[in-house]
């Protein structure tokens, strides 16, 4: 039996490899899936033969086109749009939109995958998708974001609509540019609708929207910390990254009275032992503004924090660790020294920011470890709440968004108990991530026939 189900897994990653040649994040986003429910699959005789993963692992429609504009100098550029319209077996098409040099069809298609299953874990109707570009947004003027996003969306309006695809900001993209996305789409199309998520709040956008990833990932990991009955209060956390997502995980780390101290960026990490707090919470707003996107410059402000310049923060001591910066940017040496250092609890807040190595490190050496796609699921939560107050034409108090966001963050942490609680007790929150996300989108597979 067991030997069976090891067999499928590996025929099935063998296929997968052998049809998407050069996409290793893709694969290995699929491997983390395959590995967790093939066996899930084999206790339930009505998925058998259905190919549902097979179905789920091949996008529904992947759209790739021209972006041309012009440049400061009056120099033509050239770059890549993508959208990858993954799965809408449970609701339109939802997910990020990333502006940055890495982007490539594996990129997108890793995301969008993991979109689905996290999108699932909400409860919300809402499918999976993800779209970006190569453009690389840092040391270009407002004006040439501006025409890039103009010209972005001059192609991609013809594939998204608030029933179709409702895409939202990611890496690169932010309040700024998701502005100038929605001014072009309404111009083009003559339509003020909610055909996109983390909107300003002059035009529809969600109170609460951009802290909810940080917030949402705090939520879960005071659930996670609970099953061994500790909480936040007196930890303290190392967390990567300086941008949306590790400002919300900051502010609420510090409401709940635990201390963070690091952030990084490209260039390197610093470590502030008296803890990131206060104005200087503020002060990763302003960091982020400058677009040089350079963690070095928090030394100049707070010449007692110290600066290592090329390292990853993974190094520091501490009780929890937060990576929120991008794929892969934890991996097995990282997730030992951790480890070593008496790190209890691991929460992704990054779109799969461990490598397998890394996870399968922590998984048996029994540290609480989330995956992105159930710990920060708070953000394109609150994206669907977004879409919600603008279905219905009314805005919710932030005390509202909040009281839902975490709600459902509850919920996600505990439909990850109930699939990945094993035998002594330890919680599998990957297999029970997979698992759960998984069987929504199977059912409604299902019930629609072979699509
Ligand atoms: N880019 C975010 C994510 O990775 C948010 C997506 C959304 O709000 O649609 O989940």
């Amino acid at each position: 039996e067991q030997h069976e189900i090891d067999q499928k897994i590996k025929d099935f990653i063998a296929n997968i490899e052998a049809k998407n040649p050069n996409e290793p994040e893709f694969i290995q986003a699929v491997k983390e899936v395959a590995v967790t429910v093939i066996p899930f699959i084999a206790t339930r005789p009505e998925y058998d033969g259905m190919k549902l993963l097979e179905r789920m692992a091949e996008p529904e429609r992947a759209i790739i086109f021209r972006v041309p504009w012009v440049d400061d100098k009056g120099e033509i550029q050239v770059n890549r749009g993508f959208r990858i319209q993954m799965n809408s077996a449970i609701g339109p098409y939802k997910g990020g939109i990333r502006f940055h040099p890495t982007v490539n069809l594996s990129v997108l298609k890793f995301l969008a995958f993991e979109q689905v299953f996290k999108n699932s874990l909400t409860t919300l109707p809402m499918g999976g998708g993800k779209g970006g570009s190569d453009f690389d947004p840092q040391g270009k003027s407002d004006m040439e974001v501006m025409r890039f996003c103009q010209s972005f969306m001059t192609e991609l309006c013809k594939h998204i609509g608030p029933e179709t695809d409702v895409p939202a900001g990611d890496i690169g993209v932010g309040a700024r540019e998701i502005g100038y996305l929605f001014g072009q789409y309404k111009r083009i199309r003559n339509e003020f609708t909610g055909v996109l998520t983390g909107k300003g709040l002059a035009y529809g956008g969600s109170l609460i929207r951009p802290e909810a990833t940080g917030f949402g990932v705090v939520y879960f990991t005071e659930q996670m910390l609970k099953t061994i009955n500790q909480d936040i209060k007196g930890k303290i956390v190392t967390v990567s990254g300086f941008g949306n997502v590790s400002w919300g995980v900051i502010k609420k780390i510090e409401q709940l009275g635990g201390k963070t101290v690091t952030i990084s960026g490209p260039d390197g990490y610093i470590y502030d032992e008296e803890g990131i707090s206060g104005e200087k919470i503020d002060y990763l707003l302003e960091l982020r503004a400058t677009g040089n996107n350079r963690a070095e410059d928090y030394v100049k402000k707070y010449p007692n924090a110290k600066f290592f310049a090329g390292k990853r923060p993974w190094e520091v001591k501490c009780d929890i660790a937060i990576p929120s910066a991008t794929q892969n940017e934890l991996d097995l040496d990282d997730a030992k020294k951790l480890v070593a250092n008496g790190c209890i609890c691991v929460t992704e807040a990054a779109n799969m920011p461990s490598t397998l190595e890394a996870i399968n490190y922590f998984l048996e050496n029994k540290v609480l470890f989330s995956p992105g796609k159930a710990s920060n699921a708070g953000g394109v939560a609150t994206s669907g709440l977004e879409m919600t107050q603008n279905s219905i034409r009314l805005n919710w108090t932030s005390e509202e968004v909040d009281a839902r966001l975490k709600e459902i963050m509850i919920g996600i942490h505990k439909a990850c108990r109930d699939y990945g609680k094993e035998e002594d007790g330890y919680v599998n929150y990957v297999k029970g991530a997979n698992i759960a996300g998984f069987v929504k989108v199977a059912e409604a597979m299902l019930a629609q026939g072979v699509v």
